[in-house]
């Protein structure tokens, strides 16, 4: 139904004398939520007197459906407080938010709650499972749960493998991928997705083609995700011609996330010449957007030229060009505490404080120099330093070392690539007080153990 047709319906209910009841409510509700307008589910859900499970579940589930993980979260504590079980739907839409918000605390109760309270475990919710365990990083249980699953659609087999794909297990993503060929499950997008990821994660350049040539044969149209991980899969390779080769021979037009790809790919081989071009056409295509500048002027920074970086940075303040502030988030005692740079609001900020300055020392007495060019200019070195320390998963991993102990993993979401001296210092960390610590950024998973990152330091 058209959004503007369910508002004409909404308004006739409300003047037949039919708006309060409960069954109509929720309706309306889950309609709004479908059509993505939340605040209107919100109001209409504020409305409803008596709220049932059905009314909990479609509000969570339409904040879950957006991505709004830490909304859903709320509502399903609020649900909890009020006395309300939840039921399948509902434990399905809150498994998800914890998926989303790498929640794993949460996630674990309610696979706890599922077997305690004998609900029916079906393909839905165990898929769900899987999927939220993967996600969270903690991938052995997302095996279990999965191996222990007595049918497994396509669905299933795509969350176990794209599963595994975004840990870094790539042999065990390409293994299930053909232990699903034995079985009646077609492959689909998101399977092809975990088999493309896991080659370019392992650099399999031959088996990633031939992936590809099968996908395209069966029939399967490649999505926007599929050609970035086939450009992904060339530049980690270090095939950056071929990996421009790709580009230019793709039936869409050009895409600006693909484009990012290949320039990330000229600055860490420091390619000026295409590197340069790439990013004068990304910053012609969006003009508005931060992150083009900002990687023109690290792939100056990575050749020394601070001249023409300066130049950049010049520009987009000229153009006010704004920059997404970094937000991230860890979960500690079933709660999710966000951080955003330069943001002391959170209650616990002077302890925080506190132990961001002995990670510092620490991390300095290691031997550690902070790749400062990678910051702002005209300000003193020191200041950059502070910067950089600053950064939004620095104080989600420091609070997660002032929170929990050893050996709990220190897992945190951010929502911006992490930065070359983030990456650097959290591997240090890891090493330093002896914790595992994941973190998943907008592009990838990075699992720190011992001083090193599974993504081969390659984001
Ligand atoms: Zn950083
Ligand atoms: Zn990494």
């Amino acid at each position: 139904m058209a959004f503007r047709e369910g508002q004409q319906v909404h308004k006739h209910v409300v003047q037949s004398g039919h708006g309060s009841s409960p069954f109509v409510q929720t309706s309306l509700l889950n309609f709004y939520a479908k059509c993505e307008e939340i605040e209107l589910s919100e109001k209409v859900f504020d409305e409803i007197p008596e709220r049932n499970v059905v009314a909990w579940s479609a509000m969570i589930s339409g904040y879950s459906r957006l991505g709004m993980a830490n909304q859903a979260l709320d509502s399903f504590r609020e649900m909890q407080k009020a006395g309300i079980s939840p039921d399948r739907v509902t434990l399905v839409s809150a498994i998800s938010a914890c998926a989303i918000s790498g929640a794993l605390d949460l996630g674990k109760w309610l696979h706890a709650y599922i077997d305690k309270k004998g609900i029916e475990n079906d393909l839905e919710l165990n898929t769900a499972l899987v999927n939220m365990y993967a996600k969270c990083g903690c991938v052995e249980k997302a095996k279990e749960v999965f191996e222990a699953m007595p049918v497994k659609d396509v669905k299933a087999w795509g969350s176990m493998i794209y599963g595994l794909a975004i840990n870094g297990l790539a042999e065990d993503a390409l293994n299930a991928f053909s232990r699903m060929g034995e079985t009646k499950a077609e492959p689909n997008h998101v399977t092809l997705v975990g088999v493309l990821m896991a080659c370019a994660h392992s650099g399999l350049v031959h088996e990633g083609k031939k992936y590809w040539s099968s996908m395209i044969e069966s029939g399967i149209e490649p999505s926007l995700e599929h050609y970035g991980l086939m450009v992904d899969l060339f530049c980690r390779s270090n095939l950056i011609e071929d990996a421009y080769s790709f580009v230019e021979s793709m039936p869409i037009p050009q895409n600006p996330a693909i484009l990012r790809s290949l320039l990330v790919a000229c600055k860490k081989k420091k390619i000026l010449d295409r590197g340069e071009v790439t990013a004068k056409h990304l910053i012609e295509l969006e003009p508005q957007n931060a992150e083009n500048y900002t990687l023109l002027s690290s792939l100056y920074a990575s050749v020394s030229d601070w001249e023409r970086m300066r130049e950049v940075r010049k520009q987009m303040k000229d153009r006010d060009i704004k920059t997404v502030p970094g937000c991230s988030s860890i979960e500690v005692d079933g709660f999710v505490h966000e951080f955003v740079m330069g943001d002391w609001s959170h209650p616990e900020a002077e302890e925080l404080k506190g132990i961001l300055s002995e990670i510092s020392d620490r991390v300095r007495g290691s031997g550690h120099e902070p790749w400062v060019s990678g910051v702002l200019h005209d300000t003193s070195d020191e200041e950059k330093e502070h910067a950089l320390c600053e950064h939004s998963e620095r104080l989600a991993i420091a609070y997660g070392l002032l929170r929990t102990e050893v050996p709990t993993v220190i897992r945190v979401v951010k929502n911006l690539r992490v930065c070359r001296d983030c990456h650097e210092v959290t591997k240090i960390i890891s090493r330093l007080y002896n914790r595992e610590i994941i973190v998943r950024d907008r592009v990838r998973f990075h699992k720190f153990i011992d001083g090193a990152c599974s993504c081969r330091d390659f984001w």
